[in-house]
This record gives C-alpha cells, sequence and structure tokens, in this order.
C-alpha cells in the first residue's frame, strides 16, 4: 500500500499511540512537521467528531494527503455534560489536573448531595475487588461519566470517515493512581473497581475509548481503497 498519512497533533504520545494502533497497516505515518505544516487550527465544532473532523480537514487540505485526527474529552453527566469537547482547556490551560480533578469531584459531591443521594457512593460489596480500601466507596449511579473519543481521516479527494469509542466510568470519590493522565485518577471504572490512574496502561489502552475507535478507523481504512 504504502499510503502517507498525516497525524494532526503536536502530541508525541498520541502519535505512538497512533503508531502502535495502525503498525503492519501499510500507512506511513507523518507528524504535521515531519510534513512541513504548521497550521493554527480553530477546534470550534460543537461535538468531539465536529472537532476531529475540522482537524483533519485543514491537514489535508494544507497538504493534500490524507489526515487523521482525534478529538477525546471527560462527559459528567453531573456537569451537563461538560468538560466535554472543552476537556483540555476547562478551568484555563495552566490549570493543573489535580486542581481540576479535586473540582469536578467537588461539583458532583454538590450534585448527589442536591439530590439526596450519598454523595460518598455505597461501600463496595463486590467480593475481591474492595474498592473501600483502594479507592474510597464505591460510587453510585449519579456519579456516571464517560471518556470519549472521536477519530477522523480526511482523504485529498474530499471522503471523510469518522469512528468514536466511549469507555464508561463513575466520578470517583476521590483521586487515586499514578497511572495514566488527565482525568484518570478519578475515572473509576466498576468492573476493575479502580481508577484508570489505578489500572496498568496496557489494560487502559485495550479497553480506551481511544483505543475503540482507533482501531474500528484501522477497519475503515481496511476497507478504503487508498
Ligand atoms: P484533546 O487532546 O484535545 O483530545 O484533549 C483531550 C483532553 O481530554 C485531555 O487533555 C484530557 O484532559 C482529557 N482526556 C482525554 N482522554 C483522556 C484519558 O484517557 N485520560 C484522562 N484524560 C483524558
Amino acid at each position: 500500500m504504502g499510503r502517507q498519512m498525516i497525524a494532526a497533533t503536536g502530541n508525541p504520545e498520541k502519535m505512538v499511540e497512533i503508531r502502535q494502533i495502525l503498525a503492519g497497516s501499510g500507512i506511513e505515518l507523518m507528524t504535521m512537521k515531519e510534513a512541513g505544516l504548521d497550521l493554527d487550527i480553530i477546534e470550534d465544532g460543537n461535538t468531539f467528531e465536529e472537532n476531529a473532523l475540522i482537524k483533519a480537514r485543514a491537514v489535508a487540505r494544507a497538504s493534500g494527503k490524507m489526515a487523521i485526527a482525534d478529538d477525546s474529552g471527560l462527559v459528567v453527566d453531573a456537569m451537563g455534560g461538560e468538560p466535554g469537547i472543552h476537556s483540555a482547556r476547562w478551568m484555563g490551560h495552566d490549570t493543573s489536573y489535580e486542581v481540576k480533578n479535586r473540582e469536578i469531584i467537588r461539583l458532583v459531591d454538590e450534585f448527589c448531595a442536591d439530590r439526596d443521594e450519598d454523595a460518598e457512593g455505597e461501600p463496595g460489596k463486590e467480593p475481591g475487588k474492595e474498592p473501600g480500601k483502594e479507592t474510597g466507596k464505591e460510587p453510585g449511579p449519579l456519579r456516571a461519566a464517560r471518556f470519549v473519543c472521536a477519530v477522523a481521516v480526511v482523504w485529498p479527494d474530499g471522503r471523510e470517515r469518522t469512528a468514536t469509542g466511549v469507555l464508561e466510568g463513575r466520578i470517583n470519590t476521590k483521586a487515586c493512581g499514578e497511572n495514566g493522565f488527565g482525568y484518570d485518577p478519578i475515572f473509576y471504572l466498576p468492573e476493575y473497581g479502580m481508577t484508570s490512574g489505578q489500572i496498568p496502561r496496557e489494560e487502559k489502552n485495550r479497553i480506551s475509548h481511544r483505543g475503540q475507535a482507533f482501531r474500528k478507523i484501522r477497519e475503515i481504512l481496511e476497507e478504503e481503497d487508498g
């Protein structure tokens, strides 16, 4: 195949992840820098999918090559879906995730307290998981949240394809775990009895919203003929 594709990201960690998922697909992945592109793309879409498309379209248009972009974030039901598409810049780019995570817990605690649900959640009861020990009390259903990732591929001939991955969880009652990044320490995974900041990295990649979306896009790329 030997097709070239430009990733619309300046984030080296994302490049590593995208390269791993596309390994063996015959696609030669390039960074914007490698392609000599220096674009200031305004992500003014209203959804993850729109923002991924905005980025991929801009890069495909500027380079004349196939482009891939993703957009992701944390959607918290008790916060009306925020921080959502604003996840990276929520409370300001320069605010630490320690502060952001504390604020999300506070807002969700408040929401639960207003609804008379025990804001601390229920003590975990599932055998072998002991969330009470590892993560505090088991977060209740009012604390539902999800990580969402949309990936878009745009061809220079105007074709566009998108795929979305979702990881369901709950906002934990305290921050836990050193793995992962961003909102991982407060994102409780009921099936694991721990946060995504506590599960091993490989496991996170296996189940993550990003992993799901990029694997779907790989299948789509294999169906398309170049
Ligand atoms: P993006 O790079 O514009 O897609 O921004 C995504 C933002 O959403 C990140 O800066 C994080 O704040 C948050 N986010 C997305 N995926 C994850 C994840 O897997 N763990 C923790 N935070 C995430």
